[in-house]
């Protein structure tokens, strides 16, 4: 759906994107996860051609975007991080405004205002004028604008910085129901959690590079993290490690007292069984199993050296 190949822009000697490529496929929600600064509005702003990059090419759905065509622009349905609404106008006015933009009117376009009211929640406060709505509402608002002409391809750019956790949960539930729906979503956030939950994919950018690209478990494996399991045992913890140790999958197994071994595996749900099992067959009690896996978190540390700042 979105192929980004090359891409580089410069303000001054600030160097913004340096070399960034990367795709998303057709109904994946993709996460571009990097702390502030790291180049994802500009990235963003030339996907969306609103911006002209001194290299690279970004094709969507095979249509090359410039800023100097109007092509393929439809396909893409874009909202920015600031908000881009009339506060004298209700919700509902403001969405046919942008929907006379889009060359909607009449019933199609009272379908389309009520559909995207209800995915983003705010139906029932439709009819209140924006000034009024909250700061995560305005931002619900935003987003509804942006799927008005049904893109293919949505993009967000840090859509909950700054709001309410109603919102924030409404946000996060409206892009995972696009994602069932088979829409295209590039979600930029700075916030690890959000691309967990939301993405099967990541690329982790800062100073306007791709560090890394994948899927969760491909990040993990590329900083050689590993998932723990913590078991609590009725008695003698030092002999269940004895018993476990040297099994394969098993990276290290330490007891940490008399009744907790703590085991570094590779893949935690194919060790799970296998080390409770172990563990009962030599005739120990299991009382308790916790499964810690590494996050994106403990990833993004390894490969910039920094924590995410916020
Ligand atoms: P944020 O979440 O804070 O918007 P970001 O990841 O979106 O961060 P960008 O806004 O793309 O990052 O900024 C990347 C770099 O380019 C930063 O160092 C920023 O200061 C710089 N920059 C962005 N826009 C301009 C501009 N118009 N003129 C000069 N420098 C800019």
């Amino acid at each position: 759906m979105l192929a980004v190949a090359g891409l580089a822009k410069s303000y001054g000697d600030q160097q913004a994107v340096v070399d960034l490529s990367f795709d998303v496929a057709v109904g994946e929600t993709f996460g571009l996860l990097g702390p502030n600064g790291a180049g994802k509005t500009t990235t963003i702003s030339m996907i969306c051609g609103l911006l002209a990059p001194d290299a690279g090419s970004i094709r969507v759905a095979g249509v090359e975007i410039s800023p100097d065509s109007v092509e393929g622009r439809e396909l893409i349905g874009y909202v920015p991080q600031e908000i881009a609404l009339y506060p004298d106008l209700n919700g509902r006015d403001n969405l046919a405004f942008f929907g006379r933009l889009y060359g909607l009117s009449g019933a199609p376009a009272r379908e389309r205002i009520a559909e995207t009211l209800e995915l983003v929640g705010l139906t029932e406060r439709a009819g209140d004028r924006v000034k009024e709505y909250s700061g995560g509402m305005q931002r619900r608002l935003n987003i509804a604008a942006g799927l008005l002409h049904r893109p293919r391809l949505l993009i967000l750019d840090e859509p909950t910085v700054g709001i309410d956790p109603q919102s924030r949960n409404a946000i996060l539930e409206a892009v995972a129901a696009l994602g069932e729906q088979g829409m295209s979503v590039l979600y930029t956030t700075h916030y690890m959690e959000e691309a967990e939950r939301l993405c099967r994919r990541v690329g982790i950018v800062d100073h306007g590079r791709m560090l890394a690209c994948g899927t969760r478990r491909e990040l993990v494996a590329l900083v050689e993290e590993r998932a723990q399991i913590t078991v609590a045992v009725a008695s003698d913890a030092a002999g269940v490690r004895g018993t476990l140790s040297g099994r394969a999958g098993l990276v290290d197994v330490t007891a940490t007292d008399d009744r907790t071994v703590v085991c570094m595996v590779e893949d935690a749900s194919a060790q799970l069984p296998l080390i409770v099992q172990t563990i009962t067959e030599s005739g120990a009690v299991v009382t308790d199993v916790r499964v810690e896996e590494p996050t994106l978190d403990s990833v993004f540390l390894h490969i910039t050296g920094t924590a995410l700042r916020d």
